[in-house]
């Protein structure tokens, strides 16, 4: 699989790492029902059969982030841009807190 890096091209999915579903944004903890909303951020995730918007960081490459599109089915890509910097602020403070569902 080749993602093309909106900066330096298409390259080999080995120069990237993955980190997850770009869609979901972290929730604002200071909400009344925090506690609910962090629970389905955390844990109800889709797992979608088509196309998907996902995160990948490119790590053997110029180390930007980037949103793919990608078809769960046949990892065509349509698509790669850089990620701003809430998706991926969001997407990171999820998987380090421990309790990403990857
Ligand atoms: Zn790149």
């Amino acid at each position: 699989m080749r993602i093309p890096c909106p900066f330096c091209g298409p390259r080999d999915a080995h120069e990237f790492a993955y980190l997850g579903d770009a869609g979901p944004k972290r929730p604002d903890p200071a909400a009344a029902n925090a506690e609910d909303l962090f629970f389905d951020y955390a844990y109800l995730r889709d797992n979608p059969a088509g196309p998907h918007r996902e995160l990948w960081y490119h790590a053997s490459g110029c180390r930007r982030w980037l949103v793919v599109e990608r078809n769960t089915l046949t990892h065509a890509i349509a698509g790669a841009t850089f990620a701003s910097a809430a998706e991926v602020e969001s997407e990171i403070a999820a998987d380090s807190s421990g309790e990403g569902a990857r």
